[in-house]
């Protein structure tokens, strides 16, 4: 299987998906020079951090973070092309569970006992193959030890690419595009809902919304990425 794998690569060879260079046998998806250089966020360590403050004032939420800041043109924005429109999706689990093992450490993520990853519509899903959330809450899963579900938050209406839209055009847009099933799953639980990246936050607030009409629901939020910082 090595020999293969040996001979495989020298036609194939496996590329980074930050940086571009071959990669080592050991590696998957990133080079470890890329892992070592994540310009992470750190946001976990402190409850008061600017991505909650996203959430001021709009919906209740327990914890928010995101594994690494984006910016135009740095290493996150490649990364997250390659997961999200090159098929990579096992940057998603990889990443997934290196936040999850730091999440882990920190007491007020510990009591989270489901992690939900935000649904693409099923037409989207057909398109692209898979969903990328669904392969970070896989990863998360593992670095944290608790299971993922995706029977509970389910997504109803196809919407637009909303790249071009402004904030509150993409929040009437996304307004209705949830909706659940299986609610007793996670009656009275600490839900952490995760995405790949944490924009206006429009689309995770509406999932945050709908989650919360379960009775004594409590929603987290981590991403891979986010840019308003
Ligand atoms: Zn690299």
């Amino acid at each position: 299987m090595k020999l293969i794998n040996n001979v495989l690569s020298l036609f194939y060879p496996r590329l980074c998906a930050a940086c571009g260079d071959a990669l080592q046998q050991n590696e998957t998806c990133l080079c470890l020079d890329c892992m070592l250089h994540l310009p992470e966020t750190q946001f976990h360590k402190s409850h008061f951090n600017p991505l909650r403050e996203i959430f001021d004032g709009r919906v209740p939420v327990e914890e928010v973070t995101a594994l690494m800041s984006y910016k135009k043109a740095n290493h996150v924005q490649k990364i997250l092309h390659h997961l999200k429109y090159k098929g990579e999706k096992e940057i998603g689990s990889v990443l997934g569970e290196y936040l999850g093992g730091q999440l882990i450490t920190e007491q007020r993520y510990q009591d989270i006992q489901f992690i939900l990853p935000i649904p693409l519509h099923p037409k989207k899903k057909r398109k692209r193959g898979y969903n990328q959330s669904e392969w970070i809450a896989k990863g998360l899963s593992k670095g944290m030890g608790i299971p993922y579900l995706t029977d509970v938050l389910l997504r109803t209406r196809f919407t637009d690419t909303q790249t071009q839209k402004s904030r509150f055009a993409r929040w009437q847009n996304v307004k209705e595009v949830f909706s659940l099933q299986n609610t007793e799953k996670i009656a009275y639980s600490h839900v952490l809902v995760c995405d790949d990246v944490l924009t206006t936050g429009a689309t995770t607030e509406a999932a945050i919304r709908k989650l919360r009409e379960i009775e004594g629901v409590r929603v987290s939020v981590a991403t891979l990425a986010a840019t308003t910082l």
